[in-house]
């Protein structure tokens, strides 16, 4: 628990949310600024700042309940035709609340979402060289 943390404060209750879930490890609530109606941050309740941190069962629970929170969404009759899951680690990679969460976003054929990634094709050298370098790192 973080007492500056918005997301500690919100699990904690000293500041308002809606909820759609909540268990001992996670809890799920609307995103106050909503890309499309129904977006929903899954959080894990201890306070940990980015991915790289949290253990891997914390991590893999976080995706099982965006999942169930996905499928939802689609019976939800909300607008849902499709879905992104996002998530953000560091300031320039779009974090803004510094405690881990994984945003699951409705998607609809007209919405006003527009993300540019500035993509570039690749050469196989570069390809190669890139995968080795985080092969060599990845834990077994
Ligand atoms: P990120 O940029 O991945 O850190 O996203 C943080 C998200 O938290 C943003 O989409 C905000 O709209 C959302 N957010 C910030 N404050 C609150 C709050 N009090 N209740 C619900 N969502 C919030
Ligand atoms: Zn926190």
């Amino acid at each position: 628990m973080s007492s500056d943390c918005i997301f500690c404060r919100i699990i904690e209750g000293s500041l308002p949310s809606s909820k759609v879930y909540e268990d001992e490890l996670a809890v799920a609530f609307m995103d106050i600024m909503p890309v499309n109606p129904g977006h929903v941050l899954v959080v894990p309740k201890k306070h940990v700042r980015e991915l790289s941190e949290l253990d891997e069962d914390t991590g893999a629970h976080l995706f099982r309940v965006a999942m169930r929170i996905e499928k939802a969404l689609r019976a939800s009759g909300l607008q849902c035709e499709g879905t992104n899951l996002l998530q953000n680690n560091g300031r320039e990679a779009w974090q803004e609340v510094m405690h881990v969460h994984l945003h699951v976003i409705p998607r609809f054929r007209g919405d006003k979402v527009k993300v540019h990634f500035g993509q570039q094709q690749a050469r196989r050298e570069e390809l190669g060289l890139w995968a080795g370098q985080i092969k060599a790192r990845l834990q077994p």
